[in-house]
């Protein structure tokens, strides 16, 4: 019987790590690589310019790479459960393959996929290999139930079986009895779409700061790796001033779309450490920073409403204000505390910015100053950022608004502080927000206190070229502190916290 197979790349946008498509090659007669998107749909969606930029390119790339072991990618307009059918016929489809998506509208799209094949009679091969370990083997481990806190999910870690190494690249000797009939139109009718096509404006379109794609993902793992063994001790490296910037060793959008694998970063960190450390068993903490994206995927995976506030049953039901004037000021960089406008200019402008600068813009807009719900900032992050994962995201901002996993809420940034102990000198800030250029340091972080000399001076007036602080911080901060106080303190879970330690402990955060 002829084998023809589709493999379907969603995510996991590489040659290297892809087990689904490897054992798809295995028998078959033609391979067809395909990605299904709909033009039509892409230009309404909730997702940023940058982030579509890096999706095309990653396309581009694995086109490129394709083409060099003697295939294409086949882009195709439309959407799954009209496409796949035609597909099937048209091309005589006897097999589909793809790496299985643990959340859960992608189960669904999934469990409708695996009904049209079946009906087709195309056989459908699934692989795990966007997350280190099968998570439901980890909620079967856990009796059935997703572990709610870090600690416990580190516990079942270590009682799972090791995480399965890397499949081997998939090279032209891979696949060379299986390539597909490419037509002379193939670039017309598979190509990968422009900005334009998708109905983006380009005229005055930055250079993307994050080039998406497998070969620039596996060269920043080789820099990221280099840095690594430089610092030797393998600890996180401390927040400073360089840290909020871009950097060419950052991984987080690639693994978002599974241009790098997971299980290849896990895998030379380990080679890394045993190198360096001569040989030494590697720590769960070595991997912390990929065990926090497994650990949201796993509390995520059985949860519809994870990224919600109705309907989850992990998330505290805490009564935000709506705001929608002061949700604007906060998203589009208004807010008059530069530190936080300075994050989400960079934000927008770049789609990246630093874990702790998540947590300032995070705790701001939520339980620190705004009092405005963790959904409102998790669908601008969704927006805008690179990285914006559905699990990671919704988990995050449920973390940092002590929505869910976090209950110190007593902990939180001060929007002038946190800026200026990372960045005395205010550089970052003049970077983003060139109004603030003429401010000498000493009132980069909060110019309105500035007197009206240094502020003509520095050609920025407050109030008129640049907003006055949209709250008072410390007085906000207060008031909300006590309102999470109040609603802990309703529930059955609370168990008294010390609050006279813990309000120093605030204070030392301010
Ligand atoms: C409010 C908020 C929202 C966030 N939204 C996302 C998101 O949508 N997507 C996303 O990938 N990360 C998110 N993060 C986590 C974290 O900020 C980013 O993963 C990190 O900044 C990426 O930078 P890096 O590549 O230098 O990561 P590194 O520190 O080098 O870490 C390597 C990889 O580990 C993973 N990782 C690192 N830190 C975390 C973390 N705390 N939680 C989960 N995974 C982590 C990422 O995949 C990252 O690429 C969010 C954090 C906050 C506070």
């Amino acid at each position: 019987m002829v084998v023809n197979t589709i493999h379907w790349f969603r995510k996991g946008l590489r040659l290297h790590d892809n087990p689904a498509l490897r054992d798809s090659i295995n028998g078959s007669d033609s391979l067809r690589c395909i990605y299904i998107l709909d033009p039509w749909f892409a230009g309404s969606s909730n997702v940023g310019i940058n982030r579509w930029r890096f999706l095309l390119q990653c396309l581009e790339d694995l086109d490129a790479s394709l083409r060099k072991i003697n295939s294409r990618l086949f882009v195709i307009r439309g959407q799954p459960t009209d496409v796949f059918p035609r597909l099937f016929k048209e091309w005589e489809i006897t097999r589909l393959s793809y790496e299985h998506d643990s959340e859960p509208f992608g189960k669904e799209r999934d469990a409708a996929i695996q009904k049209l094949a079946c009906e087709a009679g195309v056989e459908v091969m699934v692989r795990i290999s966007h997350t280190l370990y099968n998570l439901d083997r980890i909620i079967e481990i856990n009796g059935g139930q997703p572990p709610l806190t870090y600690k416990r999910f580190q516990g079942l870690i270590n009682r799972m079986d090791a995480v399965d190494s890397p499949a081997e690249t998939i090279t032209y000797d891979v696949i060379k009895n299986c390539t597909p009939p490419i037509r002379d139109d193939h670039d017309d009718k598979f190509g990968v779409p422009s900005l334009e096509e998708l109905g983006f404006e380009t005229e005055g379109l930055s250079m993307a700061v994050w080039p998406g794609g497998e070969t620039e993902a596996l060269m920043r793992l080789e820099r990221h790796l280099e840095r690594k063994a430089w610092v030797a001790n393998f600890e996180r490296p401390r927040m400073n001033a360089n840290s909020l910037l871009a950097s060419p060793t950052g991984l987080s959008p690639y693994l978002r779309f599974g241009c790098l694998s997971c299980r290849l970063f896990y895998f030379k960190l380990t080679d890394l450490y045993k190198k360096v450390k001569k040989n030494g068993t590697p720590p769960l903490s070595l991997y912390g920073q990929l065990l926090w994206r497994e650990f949201f995927y796993t509390t995520a995976t059985n949860n519809p409403c994870y990224d919600k506030m109705e309907g989850n049953p992990v998330c505290v039901q805490i009564p935000w204000d709506r705001n929608p004037e002061a949700l604007a000021k906060w998203a589009e960089g208004r807010t008059g505390f530069p530190w936080i406008d300075a994050v989400m200019t960079q934000l927008r402008q770049e789609g990246w910015i630093h874990h702790l600068a998540r947590h300032a813009v995070a705790c701001f807009l939520t339980r620190g100053d705004l009092w405005i719900s963790w959904e409102e900032g998790m669908k601008v992050f969704e927006e805008l950022l690179l990285d914006a994962d559905w699990s990671v995201n919704a988990g995050s901002w449920m973390w940092l608004s002590c929505s869910s996993f976090f209950q110190q809420f007593f902990h939180c940034y001060c929007p002038v502080g946190f800026g200026r102990r990372t960045d005395p000198n205010g550089d970052y800030v003049r970077r983003y927000l060139p109004i603030l250029r003429g401010f000498p340091a000493k009132y980069i972080y909060d110019p309105w206190n500035a007197p009206e000399e240094v502020q003509k001076a520095a050609k920025c007036v407050i109030g008129v070229h640049y907003p006055r602080p949209m709250v008072n911080h410390a007085e906000a901060s207060r008031i909300n502190i006590e309102r999470m106080k109040q609603i802990y303190q309703q529930l059955s879970c609370y168990r008294g916290l010390v609050l006279t330690h813990d309000y120093i402990k605030c204070k030392r955060y301010q």
